[in-house]
């Protein structure tokens, strides 16, 4: 007789790590908690964007508890972003709810991406609920272009927000979209000025995401690959091993001693390090944000009180993530090959 014991293996476990079929390991969600925003940047919406009606939108209290799920899960790490994140009503209750999970209870990290806007009003609280680190975007530091690129915004308001944010002790990334005949000129003086400021910088190309009216990106795309040589003729450039999982890949930069990223989803394949999902703010999970398949989240949250509906269809969703992407712009293409708005999944 053999002494084996079987354990019965639970049909739903909401615990186990959530492995995907490519062997990556999902630690990473995330989470546009408002596709609308208070700019109009002209790479991401058109000036007219029709946002999601409100009725679709989960409530924060929704949000929280699809989130601890994920951390539940094996989520380690929370990037919170929109559309604008700081301009939903009542945010900072979502992010001190999540702030709970950090130091010890399953979070690494909390953060968010913001186009600094409201920096100033809420830098002392994210950093009170446990942020430690927020990506802003800023594509120019001349006050005119920034509002011919944003259409609405204001630099000052944004230099005030960073201002907020050093005062507090968050830690600054900058995000700059390179733009063709834009701000191409500009990125050297922003990579010092982000030096100076002990601020890490981030270059990202234009992505195919969505309708952005009359604007065409063919004419907006920029390739990394030119901003490396023009910013090499000014710095030195020392490629680093530092890997987020995500789409950039690291370079030091030896004058400034600070980091330099490159998000090249157009010319680079990043996809078999991706550790990621992305989660809309009608509970519509994306497992790549250059497909279109989605897993809707929101009817088995609403279906039951407990999160086991939740956990079964969150382990299907990451049981179809795909391989990788095929985002391409292409003049015979003009239309953008993923439908969705950068605003949707927030990048
Ligand atoms: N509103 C916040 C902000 O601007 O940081 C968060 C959301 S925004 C969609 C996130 C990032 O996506 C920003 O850095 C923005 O510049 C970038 N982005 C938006 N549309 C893009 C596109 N079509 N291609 C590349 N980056 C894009
Ligand atoms: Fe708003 Fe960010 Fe899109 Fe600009 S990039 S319109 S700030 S969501």
């Amino acid at each position: 007789m053999s002494d084996k014991i079987e354990i019965p293996m639970p049909t739903s476990a909401s615990s186990a790590p959530l492995i995907d079929p490519f062997a990556r390991e999902i630690s990473y969600l995330r989470v546009s908690v408002t596709d609308r925003c208070d700019f109009r940047c002209v790479y991401c919406m058109a000036e007219d964007m029709t946002f999601l009606p409100k009725a679709d939108v989960l409530t924060l209290e929704e949000l929280a508890r699809l989130c601890n799920a994920f951390v539940d899960m094996g989520v380690r790490k929370l990037r919170l972003t929109g559309g604008e994140p700081l301009v939903r009503r009542n945010i900072m209750w979502l992010i001190r709810e999540l702030g709970k999970r950090l130091n010890g209870g399953g979070l690494d990290e909390l953060t968010l991406t913001t186009n600094g806007s409201q920096l100033a009003k809420y830098a002392d609280q994210l950093f009170a609920a446990g942020v430690r680190r927020v990506n802003v975007s800023i594509d120019t530091l001349d006050p005119d272009r920034f509002r011919a690129i944003t259409r609405w915004g204001r630099l000052e308001q944004v230099m005030s927000g960073l201002e907020a944010a050093d005062r507090a002790g968050l830690a600054v990334k900058i995000n700059a979209v390179a733009l063709k005949g834009v701000n191409e000129d500009e990125l050297a003086d922003m990579l010092q000025w982000c030096g100076d400021r002990g601020y890490d910088m981030t270059v990202i190309e234009v992505m195919p995401m969505g309708d952005i009216g009359g604007e065409n990106r063919v004419d907006q795309y920029l390739p990394l690959s030119m901003v490396r040589s023009k910013l090499a003729e000014r710095f030195t450039l020392t490629d680093i091993p530092y890997m987020t999982g995500g789409p950039a890949r690291y370079m030091r930069v030896e004058e400034t001693d600070g980091r330099l990223g490159f998000i090249t989803p157009l010319t680079h394949n990043f996809c078999e390090s991706c550790n990621r999902v992305r989660l809309t703010c009608t509970g519509t999970l994306y497992m790549c944000l250059g497909q279109d398949d989605a897993a809707d989240l929101r009817a088995p949250l609403r279906a039951s009180e407990t999160n086991l509906p939740l956990a079964d269809a969150i382990r299907e969703a990451i049981s179809r993530k795909p391989k990788g992407h095929d985002f391409i712009i292409d003049r015979r293409r003009p239309r953008a090959p993923v439908a969705r708005h950068m605003s949707v999944t927030g990048g």
